[in-house]
């Protein structure tokens, strides 16, 4: 249940709701925003069936949640969710771009994709240090000095290091150089892992599984802000259809469901969406116009040698000429690129 509140309420009547509510066996979840405050009821709305909320003071009106994900949904948070990032913000007017290898693979390659990202206007650097591959034969990451190293970079470029934590068991470690957390396509739904994040203070980007449905995105989300991390990032970057032209089904449709259903920031993921190089450019533009927060970009100094995902890497020329492109389509949407 979502009570809205009558402007200008005060701290008294705000308690004497929380007390009503949670005398009945619910939390409560205080949002405040610019002009409204709601309080939302967490546990089992059944109890609040015969209470007539509308006559407790302060109180405007009563909207039941049927959506299982509670704390995620648009009706939970008064105003959008912004999550910074180094100067910026996630979810803000401004829309943010991440862009880096697919994996880190050595400090010469890291170091000079950082300085050209951000010289072409980039607001983080990604990068994976620990690296799902559907083959065990496959690169499996640097491990802990990939993740020195992209520490090393944000330091030289202020550059905020988004990065992918695989296991439960790396959370502390991560956490301790990541700003932002990434939970890849194939742990959407590792639970665990998803509760651990959630005990961690450090923004989570979370990937949509590849076969997993806007609302099983949604529920992964509840996970890790039922844990107390309420700032997560939603990540569009394909699912797997019958069609066998590009990497994954760009779902484009879920941008603007996903900006509905949650108060949460969403970005889109182009690079695996496609996986193909020329494809990464229109991806982006349709994402920002129907409305994502963001991109997530795979950039390599030389796409051909890269040792994971090179036919979608962007090298730094079509790099840079996307976002000097991406301009019209952030007015479009309402937005502007975020200025570093
Ligand atoms: C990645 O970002 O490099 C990655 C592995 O992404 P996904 O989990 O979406 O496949
Ligand atoms: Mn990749």
């Amino acid at each position: 249940m979502i009570l809205v509140t009558r402007q200008g309420i005060t701290e008294e009547e705000l308690d004497h709701i929380r007390e009503r509510v949670e005398s009945l066996g619910l939390r409560t979840h205080v949002s405040r925003g610019e002009t409204l405050t709601v309080v939302g009821c967490i546990g089992d709305e059944e109890r609040l069936q015969h209470v007539p909320l509308l006559s407790i003071p302060g109180v405007v009106a009563a909207h039941p949640v049927m959506k299982p994900y509670k704390l995620a949904s648009r009706e939970f948070a008064a105003d959008p969710t912004r999550i910074p990032l180094g100067e910026v913000e996630v979810g803000g007017r401004g829309v943010v771009v991440v862009a880096g290898p697919c994996s880190v693979e050595g400090g010469d390659m890291l170091r000079e994709t950082a300085a050209r990202v951000r010289a072409a206007g980039a607001h983080g650097i990604r990068g994976g240090a620990f690296k799902p591959r559907s083959s065990p034969y496959s690169f499996q990451g640097m491990g802990q000095p990939g993740l020195e190293l992209l520490v090393d970079v944000r330091d030289t470029h202020g550059l905020p290091v988004v990065t992918e934590v695989m296991d439960t068991r790396q959370v502390e470690l991560v956490a301790g150089y990541a700003d932002v957390l990434q939970i890849g396509t194939r742990n959407m739904q590792n639970f665990n892992l998803l509760t651990e994040v959630g005990r961690v203070q450090r923004p989570v980007l979370l990937k949509r599984g590849m076969s997993a449905t806007i609302k099983d995105l949604l529920m992964s989300a509840e996970y890790i802000m039922q844990q107390g991390n309420s700032q997560v990032i939603l990540c569009e970057r394909g699912i797997r259809t019958f069609e066998t032209a590009t990497r994954n089904t760009f779902d484009l449709a879920a941008i603007p469901v996903l900006k509905r259903e949650t108060h949460l920031p969403v970005i889109a993921d182009p690079s695996h969406a496609g996986g193909r190089r020329d494809l990464v450019a229109p991806l982006a533009f349709a994402a920002i116009a129907a409305g994502a927060d963001g991109l997530l970009v795979e950039v390599h100094p030389d796409p051909e040698a890269a040792w994971s995902d090179g036919d979608q890497s962007l090298d730094f020329a079509e790099f840079e000429r996307l976002m000097g492109q991406l301009a019209p389509f952030a007015e479009a949407a309402g937005r502007k690129v975020a200025p570093l």
